[in-house]
């Protein structure tokens, strides 16, 4: 791989002095996407369609970026957004937005700030109903907001699947999370608000101290609604 680190940590992260797990119980900030592909081989990405047009018998054709139109002195202006998910299907996954003038970079730079926004995905076997003790669903009832779109995500035993939109079913997959019930509320028409709300429960996550599990749901940091 030709990678260059550019930043200190990147550095770090090159000759092996710092491991993923270190980054993040650190909070060190990453500031490039060669830390991310260094650390994690074999990260996959997906394009969440946030984009709709009229489809021909009626209903939405989703697509995978949205086009905005501007007119202008000069003619119409385009702009097209995307959003990204990347993660290896084991316990991390990012999620990134960027605009651009066309599809192709507008996807190129959403995949790159879904690396920077890397983080992992507390999992277990959640469900008293469930004692195979594998990672395979959310430890705790959690819920999501973004805009007006919330989501509760609730731990599921086995083979209860992904009981969930296809959008949201990619962002589950690549977390590797196999198993979970979900209940959504308002407005959830916006695949890319659907989307982020499950970021926003698992970055709650993040916060919670699971240790003691039964009281894990009270323990979510209470600053957690001041970013958005
Ligand atoms: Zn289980």
């Amino acid at each position: 791989m030709d990678w260059i680190p550019r930043t200190e940590l990147g550095r770090q992260v090159a000759e092996g002095s710092i491991t993923l797990d270190e980054i993040f119980d650190k909070g060190r900030k990453i500031k490039e996407a060669g830390i991310v592909d260094k650390l994690i081989p074999g990260l996959q990405s997906e394009i969440i369609f946030i984009g709709g047009s009229p489809g021909k018998g009626g209903g939405i054709k989703r697509t995978p970026t949205r086009r905005t139109v501007r007119m202008h002195r000069s003619g119409r202006r385009y702009r097209v957004s995307a959003m990204v998910i990347v993660g290896n299907g084991d316990g991390y996954i990012g999620l990134g937005k960027a605009v651009s003038t066309e599809n192709r970079t507008a996807i190129e730079k959403a995949t790159e700030v879904a690396k920077l926004n890397i983080m992992p995905v507390r999992r277990s076997c959640g469900s008293w109903e469930c004692t195979c003790g594998e990672a395979h669903t959310v430890p705790v009832e959690i819920e999501g907001k973004n805009g007006s779109v919330r989501i509760r995500l609730l731990p599921a035993p086995k083979g209860v699947g992904l009981c969930m939109n296809k959008e949201a079913k990619k962002v589950m997959r690549l977390a590797g999370i196999k198993d979970i019930w979900s209940k959504r509320f308002g407005e959830s028409r916006s695949r890319a608000n659907y989307a982020m709300a499950i970021f926003d429960a698992f970055k709650k996550m993040n916060r919670m101290r699971l240790d003691a599990r039964t009281s894990a749901k009270a323990e979510v940091d209470t600053k957690e609604s001041e970013e958005e």
